[in-house]
């Protein structure tokens, strides 16, 4: 039996600046000791944007606070002439552990095609960091293709040449749910993240399939996440506004199924 330890990922989008992200940091790391939060139980992430990670990365070390610490996004390449990109190596030495590829703002707005993420999944994995491969339909192609063939589709492309023993974790966000306050419901999230499982199993195999958390993202907060947890192949949530409160985040960290 596989135990898939629930991951929460806040997904800060562009807003803190590092000397906010400090406080917000330490507010929401104060909220969880005083409800003796259990810190093993729950994986906590934090994704701020790109100039808050070494900020954000001493405040972690200094005061032992046991969040993992991820990045937004990062370049398909090493090093060299790439104005304004950003290298995984660079993320790794400021001890992130995780980043996040394709979300679907990167998709929209930076038209970052199946290939880039599959490209950007591969630097990623060349620096150790664990891939958070962001996959989702909008709301022309639920009502074209249906809720799955799209986030299927892109999984299958970002998981090409990836290594049977890879830590990846994905995650499936409807884009009508993001920021909408309208969020899929349960039964929704579980069929597409069983199938976004198969696909795991089908590319990587059936003992990755079983240890690679998928999680669900869109209008994910306090008074949903339970109902979300209580899915058997939802094992955790990419979660953006609600993450930048922390006594709302906080409680998203704390829920009970
Ligand atoms: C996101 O951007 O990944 C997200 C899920 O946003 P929100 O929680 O605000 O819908």
């Amino acid at each position: 039996l596989t135990t898939r330890t629930p991951f929460i990922a806040g997904n800060w989008k562009m807003n803190l600046d590092h000397l906010q992200a400090v406080a917000f940091v330490q507010k929401l790391h104060w909220t969880l000791k005083d409800a003796k939060h259990e810190s093993d139980s729950v994986e906590v992430g934090l994704f701020p944007p790109f100039t808050d990670l070494r900020t954000v990365q001493t405040l972690l070390d200094a005061d032992k606070i046991p969040f993992a610490l991820g990045a937004q996004d990062l370049s398909t390449k090493d090093s060299g002439a790439y104005t304004g990109e950003v290298s995984g190596q660079f993320l790794a030495k400021l001890d992130a552990k995780y980043v996040i590829i394709g979300h679907s703002e990167r998709r929209e707005y930076h038209a970052e095609s199946d290939e880039v993420v599959a490209a950007k999944v591969q630097a990623a994995l060349r620096h150790g960091l664990v891939p958070v491969i962001c996959v989702g339909e909008t709301a022309a192609d639920l009502e074209e293709f249906g809720a799955s063939a799209v986030p299927v589709g892109q999984l299958e492309v970002a998981l090409e040449g990836v290594p049977a023993d890879a830590d990846i974790v994905v995650a499936y966000e409807p884009v009508w749910a993001i920021g909408s306050g309208q969020a899929a419901t349960p039964e929704q999230a579980q069929e597409v993240c069983a199938k976004l499982r198969e696909v795991v199993a089908s590319k990587l195999g059936a003992d990755a399939a079983a240890r690679t958390r998928v999680l669900y993202g869109g209008s994910v907060k306090s008074s949903n996440i339970a109902s979300f947890m209580r899915e058997p192949d939802v094992d955790g949530a990419l979660v953006g506004g609600a993450s930048l409160v922390a006594d709302e985040f906080a409680a998203i960290i704390r829920f009970q199924k």
